[in-house]
């Protein structure tokens, strides 16, 4: 299938690991549908940065994903969240951390990105700030947060959501949000929030990262995957592998999404399996956990 121009791409990851013994048959509908709309957003003209910001908003408040609504609480019982944005052109970034008591981390992040002189708020101070942003609030944790149905027995449990996006003017961008790894501890921050390690937007690359955050932080995989391609002249995908070799190297496991300037994607793990979906530049939409 061929489209004609603008060249427009989407990736969006819904968490890294999947159980062998449940479907996952909904969360494929789900990102299937979201990629579609995402998709129809940036062929008109939408800016990357709307839609990446979009399309996490939308896997936060859908609870079925371990982020926003999904969220588990950590080892205290509370609901500490993170997330970041990156717009690829101004390389531009903002990012929230141990967030507690609002319904869109990625919304908080863009606004600590376009409402501050800075790139990243933590825990009060970041809830402190969306409040006086109006941002939406949850009003009842323990009535609103709908923790994953399955018990999960991987060592670290994972689950993250992520876009990634190239628009019709050639800008690239790049969100993630987590609840974080399940039973984390109280105040513990992974890669997710943290600019290079599990998200980063250049004109190179746009990356979201997914899985043991403690590895991809190590690694500062979501970066690397960019170095890979300013240094190396490595082509997307095979940065996107280099980056999560170094990952697997530590002893670390998950996923990365990736757009670049050129259109190309790329969505890579090393768990079991992860939640993904794909809108190619030639216009066709793919999903699936593997
Ligand atoms: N990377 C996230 C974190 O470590 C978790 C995940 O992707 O599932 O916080």
């Amino acid at each position: 299938m061929t489209r004609s121009n603008p060249l427009t791409a989407l990736v969006l990851h819904g968490g890294a690991g999947v159980l062998a013994e449940r479907s996952y048959d909904a969360e494929i509908a789900h990102l299937h549908s979201l990629a579609e709309e995402g998709r129809a957003a940036l062929d008109s003209g939408a800016p990357a940065l709307d839609v990446v910001c979009d399309m996490v908003r939308a896997l936060e408040l859908s609870g079925l994903y371990v982020a926003g609504k999904g969220a588990s609480p950590n080892r205290a019982g509370r609901y500490e969240l993170d997330a970041a944005v990156m717009d690829g052109r101004a390389r531009r970034a903002g990012a929230v951390s141990a967030l507690e008591g609002f319904l869109s981390p990625v919304d908080a992040a863009r606004a600590v990105m376009e409402h501050t002189p800075h790139v990243l708020l933590a825990g009060e101070g970041a809830a402190h700030f969306a409040r006086e942003r109006g941002l939406a609030p949850v009003r009842d944790p323990d009535g609103y947060y709908i923790p994953a149905a399955a018990p999960d027995t991987r060592a670290i449990p994972t689950g993250t959501v992520g876009a990634v996006a190239l628009d019709a003017s050639g800008a690239l961008a790049a969100a993630t949000s987590t609840g974080g790894t399940l039973n984390k501890v109280w105040g513990r921050v992974g890669d997710t929030p943290i600019i290079g390690s599990g998200t980063w937007a250049d004109e190179r690359a746009a990356v979201s990262c997914t899985g043991q955050g403690e590895f991809f932080m190590r690694a500062n995989a979501a970066a690397d995957v960019s170095a890979r391609v300013r240094y190396a002249g490595s082509d997307l995908d095979a940065a996107v592998k280099g980056a999560l070799d170094d990952v697997a190297h530590l002893g670390g496991e998950g996923g990365i999404i990736a757009v670049d300037a050129s259109g190309a994607v790329s969505a890579r793990y090393n768990s079991p399996g992860m939640k993904h979906a794909i809108a190619y530049p030639d216009g066709r939409i793919t999903a699936g956990v593997t």
